[in-house]
């Protein structure tokens, strides 16, 4: 995160001072949360929130339940959170929380009392004009129902608007789960657009099956696109000829692994192999780290939409650019999401919700829109779409920097 924020600093003739703002967090706390066990044990779980910025509006950014959530980590993803916000122009500045814990390894009581702990010990700095919390890895709705239950408790009033990604029947909002997926769509279709590629004569390759992953394969194929390569964490599945994503869907549903293992639509290969298959689109969904110095060379795509976090390494870009790649960067292909739950908190704040078609068609706009600003920024600095996405950021939380003034 921090190489190309100090590329596109450069690039764009960033202050040195304002750098030094944005290179930090504005606040970050630390807690020790003492929860009773099952057994009756007494564990101390580390907890983290870190507020990047709120400069162009209340923080914004998941809580994350893993053993290896460190306070470094969650300063970088708060940052990131900025960045993206700021790209698809949402008044949301970034921010990030974690607990270390396994919560697989956890009963639902043992989570339940951890939450409400994690949400009491951050009662001051959670709230809908302050920061607001929503899933990440390891937490979920029902994670998200508890810190807007707790938080009420703590203030004595219902607050929906204090977290996103909510149940349907706690104020969540319609079109949340397919909005990651349906952004990676809007992202892939603006940019076939630029590069004069027909849908109906395009192949696909989309790693990862989960939430973003099958929603986007779904989606691009509805465009016309052949979805030719599909992935998860069982392996591969190659089929020149098309993959049917529907029933690949509906297999994953009824199978006992909840995963695509003994899939027969298509010949079994390795993850490996899925990302360097013959393709015209490349959609990395599955997680961090695959796009790498080692595989980049071998890529045949010549359009990669990030549809998961970081999915390319810093020292495989200019092995892309070379070959002529165009990447839509993760923090504008996948912002689809923090799109939605922006449109969540209006809805919980208006008291009034929208139909999943009103919802769609805004962040459809949203997505478009930020697209083109990033497309347009990318030829007028002469660089790829990734650093165009910093410069767009950085320049929209600087100038507000400048323009709010300072001590
Ligand atoms: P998910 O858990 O629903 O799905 C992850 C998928 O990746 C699963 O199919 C899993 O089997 C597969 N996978 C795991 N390890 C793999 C491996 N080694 N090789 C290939 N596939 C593997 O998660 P998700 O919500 O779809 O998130 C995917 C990525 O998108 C993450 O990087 C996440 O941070 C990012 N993202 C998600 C959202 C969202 O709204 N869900 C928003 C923005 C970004």
């Amino acid at each position: 995160m921090m190489q190309r924020f100090d590329e596109a600093a450069r690039l764009m003739g960033l202050e040195e001072s304002v750098m030094n703002v944005l290179k930090v967090p504005a606040k970050a706390v630390a807690v020790n949360l003492p929860i009773t066990m099952d057994d009756g044990s007494i564990r101390v779980f580390e907890g983290f929130r870190v507020v990047h910025s709120t400069l162009l509006g209340p923080s914004k950014g998941g809580v994350r339940y893993s053993m290896d959530v460190n306070e470094d980590e969650v300063r970088a993803l708060a940052a990131w959170m900025t960045w993206k916000c700021a790209v698809v122009n949402i008044p949301y500045g970034g921010a990030k929380g974690g607990i270390k814990c396994d919560p697989r390894n956890m009963s639902q009581g043992e989570l339940e009392r951890l939450t409400r702990a994690y949400t009491l010990s951050m009662s001051e700095i959670f709230g809908p004009d302050t920061d607001i919390p929503a899933p990440d890895m390891g937490t979920g709705q029902q994670e998200m129902a508890w810190i807007v239950d707790e938080y009420s408790k703590i203030k004595n009033q219902n607050t929906w608007a204090v977290v996103t990604g909510k149940p349907l029947i706690l104020g969540g909002s319609l079109g949340r789960v397919e909005a990651t997926g349906r952004g990676v769509m809007v992202s892939c279709r603006s940019a076939m657009a630029k590069l004069g590629m027909n849908p109906t004569e395009s192949s696909c390759v989309v790693q990862g099956f989960g939430n973003v992953g099958s929603i986007s394969a779904k989606l691009i194929s509805m465009l016309g696109v052949k979805i030719v390569g599909i992935s998860d964490v069982s392996g591969g599945y190659h089929n020149p000829d098309g993959i049917n994503v529907e029933e690949a869907m509906a297999f994953v549903k009824n199978s006992a692994s909840r995963s695509l293992e003994g899939y027969t639509g298509g010949r079994k290969i390795s993850n490996a192999e899925l990302l360097t298959l013959p393709c015209d689109i490349l959609v990395p969904a599955a997680m961090e780290d695959q796009i790498t110095l080692e595989n980049a060379s071998d890529i045949k795509a010549r359009l990669i939409v990030e549809g998961a976090n970081g999915p390319t390494t810093a020292e495989a870009d200019p092995i892309l650019q070379e070959k002529g790649i165009m990447v839509v960067p993760d923090i504008l292909a996948n912002a689809g999401g923090v799109t939605v739950s922006y449109f969540e908190w209006v809805q919980n704040r208006l008291g009034y919700y929208w139909t999943e078609e009103r919802v769609n068609r805004r962040a459809d706009r949203v997505m478009k829109q930020a697209f083109d600003s990033v497309h347009g920024t990318a030829q007028k600095f002469n660089t790829t779409m990734r650093l165009a996405a910093y410069i767009v950021a950085l320049d929209k939380v600087a100038a507000t920097f400048n323009i709010r003034g300072k001590f």
